[in-house]
C-alpha cells in the first residue's frame, strides 16, 4: 500500500498551458492538421528563438525568409497556379497559428497572400492570375496592398486621392499611399486609385523596383508590429501598363472590399492567436513565479486572471470556427465578417492586458513574450478597419440606418 506521506511530497506534474480548451482543432482533416503542426514546429523552433530580436531592433527577419518559403503556405485557400488550396478553416488555423508565436510574422503573410495575392485571385483576369501568381506562391516575388493614404485612412470608400489616368494604353498614377506593410522591400504593389474618367476606384499591379517613379519610405518609430516593415509610397506619374490593371472584377471599389472581406475575418483569427500566445506565457510564469513561497499560479486572483483570458480565447473561437463554417458555404457577409474582427480584436486588448498584469514588472519586458504580444494587439485592434468602423459596418446591418457621416 502506497504511504500518504510520502504520495503528499510526490511534486504534482502541472498541466501543460492548453489554449485549445474546446478542441477547436480536432475535427480538422488530419492532412490539414499536419499543416498546421507543421507551422507551429516551424514557429516554435525558428521564429520564437528570433523574433524578440528583430522586434527590438524593428528589423525584419531576412534570414528567415528561405525556411518560411519551405512551408508553402503562400496561397493557402487558393487553388490552382502553384497555389497549395485548402479550406477557409486551414487558412484561418494557420494565420492563428502563425500569430500564436508572432503577430508580426503573421501580419507580413497576411499581407502577402490574404490581401496582394489574393487581390490578383478575387479580380484579376485568367492571364493575369497565371502570370503573377505562381511566383508569388513560391514566394520568389513578395507582395504588398496600398490602400491607405496619408490623408485617408477609414473613409477609404468613400474616395482616395491618389488618381489613375489612361494615357493609350498605360496608366499614369499619382498619390501616395501609407502604412503599407511589406513595401519597403517587397516586389508587387497592388495600388488602388480613382480613375479620373469615371470616378471608381480600380487596382494595378504595380512592379515596386521597375517602375520609374515609384519610392517608398519606411515607416519608423512604430510601438506595434514592429518587425513588419511598413511603408509610405509615393507614386510620381508610374506608368503602368493596362494588362496591369485589374480587370477580372467590377472596376470599383467593391473589388477591393471583396479582398478586404477575408482578410478583416484573418484579423480576427490573428487576434485570436495572439491571445492564445500571452495566455499560455502567462500560464507558464504563474506555474514557476514564486511569491509568499508558492507560485502565483496558486493564488485565487491569479487563478481568476487566466479563467477570464480563457473565456475570451474561446469566446474569439467559436466566432472564428462558426464565422468559417459561413465562409466556406460563400455565406459570409460584410456585418458577420466585422462583428468577428470587432470582437476578438476588443477581446484580445483585454486578454493581453490581463497577461501583461499577470507578469507584473517582467509583463513589460520584451524577453517575457508578453510585453510584445500587448503592443501588437493595439495595430490588429485599428488595421483592416478600426473597431469604430466595423462597428458601423454591424449597425448599418442591424438599425438598416448608415452612420458612416
Ligand atoms: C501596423 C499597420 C499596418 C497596416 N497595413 C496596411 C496595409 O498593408 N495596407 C493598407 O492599405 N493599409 C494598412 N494599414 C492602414 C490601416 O488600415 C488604417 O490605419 C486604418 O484603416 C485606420 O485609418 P487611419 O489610421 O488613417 O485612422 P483614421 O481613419 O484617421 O481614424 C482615426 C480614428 O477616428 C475613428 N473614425 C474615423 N471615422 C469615423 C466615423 N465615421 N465614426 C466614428 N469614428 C470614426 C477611427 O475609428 C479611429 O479611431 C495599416 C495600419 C497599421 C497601423
Amino acid at each position: 500500500m502506497a504511504s500518504p506521506t510520502k504520495d503528499l511530497k510526490q511534486p504534482k506534474p502541472l498541466p501543460a498551458p492548453n489554449p485549445d480548451f474546446y478542441e477547436f482543432a480536432a475535427d480538422l482533416p488530419a492532412e490539414e492538421l499536419a499543416i498546421v503542426k507543421k507551422v507551429r514546429d516551424y514557429l516554435e523552433t525558428k521564429v520564437q528563438p528570433v523574433i524578440n530580436k528583430y522586434w527590438v531592433e524593428d528589423s525584419f527577419p531576412f534570414e528567415l525568409l528561405p525556411s518560411f518559403k519551405e512551408l508553402g503556405i503562400a496561397g493557402l485557400g487558393m487553388n490552382g497556379y502553384g497555389c497549395p488550396g485548402g479550406s477557409h478553416l486551414l487558412v484561418g488555423l494557420v494565420g492563428m497559428e502563425i500569430a500564436r508565436t508572432d503577430a508580426s510574422i503573421s501580419t507580413f503573410w497576411g499581407v502577402h497572400t490574404g490581401l496582394a495575392m489574393n487581390s490578383i485571385y478575387l479580380n484579376g483576369t485568367e492571364e493575369q492570375k497565371q502570370k503573377w501568381l505562381p511566383s508569388m506562391a513560391r514566394m520568389e516575388k513578395i507582395g504588398c496592398f496600398g490602400l491607405t493614404e496619408p490623408l485617408v485612412g477609414s473613409g477609404t470608400g468613400g474616395g482616395l486621392t491618389t488618381t489613375a489616368k489612361r494615357d493609350g494604353d498605360t496608366w499614369v498614377l499619382n498619390g501616395q499611399k501609407r502604412w503599407i506593410g511589406n513595401a519597403p522591400w517587397c516586389d508587387i504593389s497592388i495600388i488602388w486609385a480613382r480613375d479620373v474618367a469615371d470616378n471608381q476606384v480600380k487596382g494595378f499591379i504595380v512592379e515596386n523596383k521597375a517602375t520609374p517613379g515609384f519610392s517608398v519610405e519606411k515607416i519608423q518609430n512604430k510601438i506595434a508590429l514592429k518587425v513588419v516593415q511598413n511603408g509610405q509610397i509615393t507614386l510620381d506619374n508610374c506608368r503602368v501598363p493596362d494588362e496591369n490593371r485589374l480587370q477580372g472584377g467590377q472596376g470599383t471599389f467593391r473589388d477591393t472590399a471583396r479582398v478586404l472581406r477575408g482578410t478583416r475575418h484573418g484579423s480576427a483569427w490573428e487576434a485570436t492567436g495572439i491571445q492564445m500566445g500571452a495566455y499560455e506565457n502567462a500560464l507558464k510564469y504563474a506555474q514557476e513565479r514564486l511569491q509568499f513561497g508558492k507560485p502565483i499560479g496558486s493564488f485565487q486572483l491569479i487563478q481568476e486572471l487566466l479563467a477570464k483570458m480563457l473565456g475570451n480565447i474561446v469566446a474569439c473561437q467559436c466566432i472564428v470556427a462558426r464565422s468559417v463554417q459561413l465562409e466556406e458555404e460563400g455565406k459570409l457577409n460584410d456585418a458577420q465578417a466585422a462583428l468577428a474582427k470587432a470582437f476578438c480584436t476588443s477581446k484580445s486588448r483585454e486578454t493581453v492586458s490581463m497577461a501583461r498584469e499577470l507578469l507584473g514588472g517582467n509583463g513589460i519586458l520584451v524577453d517575457y513574450n508578453v510585453a510584445r504580444f500587448f503592443a501588437d494587439a493595439e495595430a490588429i485592434y485599428s488595421y483592416e478597419g478600426t473597431f469604430q468602423m466595423q462597428n458601423l459596418i454591424i449597425g448599418k446591418a442591424i438599425t438598416g440606418f448608415s452612420a458612416f457621416v
